[in-house]
């Protein structure tokens, strides 16, 4: 705080009420905001805050972030769009680090394309459509970060991240060292990597065919049409919930077990896609959870099969005491 009581530039909240934000507001560029609400940092727009959330502009603050989460002993959360977290509605106990404009930017060289990991999916996709490279329409639907989608191997209409992927840049919070890691090392499966959990993304290196512009363009609003058909798009929600079992489709699975119907609170099942879970306000993400809970009850039930959430969920979560559907 600034002598006048105002927030000074950039640090947000009460600092000296609580040390670990006094100490991350002192060492770090970027905003540091103590009690900072998560809901609006997800798409799902539902959760409570986290004690600290630090926009982070450099590796240095990456590496304040590592070091006051191992000093005050309080784990540290990646939050990128929030296209795929659903953040629990006691919040975040620790550090929240989102990446700030710093992490963003974009180089075009021939055919490899290098970009911060804070560079929004569907931007990127345009952008490498228009430098007339191609195999990356999918990308325009996506709607998270670089570096969400490289933790998630983000994927659509049959690509994911892990076949245009060189190598990616991370900073490691435990040692704050900067490496570079081939993707062999990433251990991309079906929306999964084995990326340590200290592993923030930064950056990426990507590679493409040489393409035409005008086809992909097309390509990109072919998509972007297909999605706003069958997706829920005008209604918050966090993509597909649930990955799909092999050889079948989560949605189907649902729909066929009468899930559209479902409800709790203000979560509901989407009545464009039966593998979409949208919000109202006044949603909790207990309501959310619960549903998540009740669908996965409902399908294994009548068709046997296990769902597995795609959606990360963060915070604690209640374990489920009700098996009524
Ligand atoms: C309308 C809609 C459509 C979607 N369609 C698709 C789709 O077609 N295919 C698909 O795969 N997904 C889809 N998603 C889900 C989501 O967009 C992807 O999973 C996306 O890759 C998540 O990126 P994010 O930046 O939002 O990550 P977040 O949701 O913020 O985080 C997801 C995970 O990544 C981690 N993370 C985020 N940033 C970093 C970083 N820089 N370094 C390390 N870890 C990080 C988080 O800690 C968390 O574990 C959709 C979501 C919506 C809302």
């Amino acid at each position: 705080m600034s002598p006048t009581g105002k927030p000074t530039a950039g640090h947000v909240g009460d600092h000296a009420s609580d040390p670990l934000v006094a100490e991350l507001a002192s060492r770090c560029r970027g905003q540091v905001t103590a009690q900072a609400s998560l809901s609006g940092l997800t798409t799902l727009r539902v959760g409570g805050p986290a004690r600290v959330l630090v926009t982070a502009e450099s590796d240095d603050d990456l590496v304040a972030v590592g070091r006051a989460a191992a000093t005050h002993g309080v784990p540290h959360a990646i939050v990128g769009r929030g296209s795929n977290l659903l953040v629990s509605d006691d919040g975040w106990p620790g550090i929240a680090v989102h990446l700030g404009r710093g992490f963003r930017g974009l180089e075009i060289d021939g055919g490899r394309v290098h970009a911060g990991a804070a560079e929004p999916l569907p931007t990127l996709a345009v952008k490498v459509a228009d430098a007339g490279l191609t195999g990356f329409a999918w990308a325009c639907a996506v709607p998270g970060t670089l570096g969400g989608a490289v933790r998630m191997n983000a994927g659509a209409h049959g690509s994911e991240m892990g076949d245009h992927l060189v190598t990616v840049e991370i900073v490691r919070l435990a040692s704050g060292a900067r490496e570079t890691w081939p993707v062999e090392a990433l251990g991309l499966t079906y929306r999964h990597s084995e990326l340590p959990a200290d592993a923030v993304v930064v950056g990426a290196s990507l590679e493409f065919e040489a393409g035409d512009t005008a086809t992909v363009r097309e390509e990109i609003a072919s998509i972007r049409r297909w999605r706003r058909e069958h997706q829920p798009l005008n209604e918050p929600n966090c993509g597909s919930v649930f990955t799909n079992p092999p050889g079948d489709s989560a949605g189907r699975l649902i729909d066929t077990a009468g899930g559209k119907a479902m409800a709790v609170g203000g979560a509901k099942v989407s009545d464009r896609h039966a593998n979409f879970i949208v919000t109202r306000p006044g949603a909790t993400a207990d309501d959310v959870a619960t549903l998540i809970r009740r669908i996965q009850q409902r399908v294994a039930a009548t068709a046997g099969v296990d769902l597995v959430a795609e959606v990360v969920h963060l915070g604690r979560f209640e374990p489920s005491d009700d098996a009524s559907w």
